[in-house]
């Protein structure tokens, strides 16, 4: 059973091998994409290969940080202890100008002002020594 002091704390990413550049990125205020030099497929999620085609030549590149919301929730009950204080809050699913879509919260606002399409940019939310968390605001 989790502590309740545990549970008073948010979780955080652990960096693995695949996602270590990934993390350094943000911490340089950089959201890293994969793009596979064979052909061409851009991804957000690390791994040592290409999602599309197999290869093993992908390429870091940083994002524009431009998106749109593609989808999204409200939340109005916080999962846990440790979120009690941001609700209501709204994750929202960004297509990243380069074509993945990614998870994450929308910050800079009310969860009132997103919508379906809602233009963002990325900003970057200092948690730790280790970790940066990409979140996005309103363009
Ligand atoms: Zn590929």
């Amino acid at each position: 059973m989790i502590s309740a002091e545990d549970a008073a704390r948010k979780p955080l990413p652990t960096p693995d091998a695949d996602t270590a550049a990934f993390w350094r990125g943000l911490q340089g205020n950089k959201l890293l994409l994969q793009h596979c030099a064979d052909c061409g497929h851009v991804q957000y999620y690390q791994q040592a290969i290409c999602r599309a085609c197999g290869g093993e030549d992908l390429v870091h590149r940083a994002a524009s940080g431009r998106g749109k919301v593609y989808s999204y929730s409200v939340v109005h009950r916080a999962p846990g202890p440790a979120f009690k204080g941001d609700i209501p809050y709204a994750v929202i699913l960004v297509e990243l100008e380069e074509g993945p879509r990614m998870i994450s919260t929308f910050t800079g606002g009310s969860p009132d002002e997103v919508t379906f399409d809602l233009d963002v940019v990325l900003t970057f939310e200092k948690v730790s020594d280790e970790i940066t968390l990409p979140r996005f605001k309103r363009a």
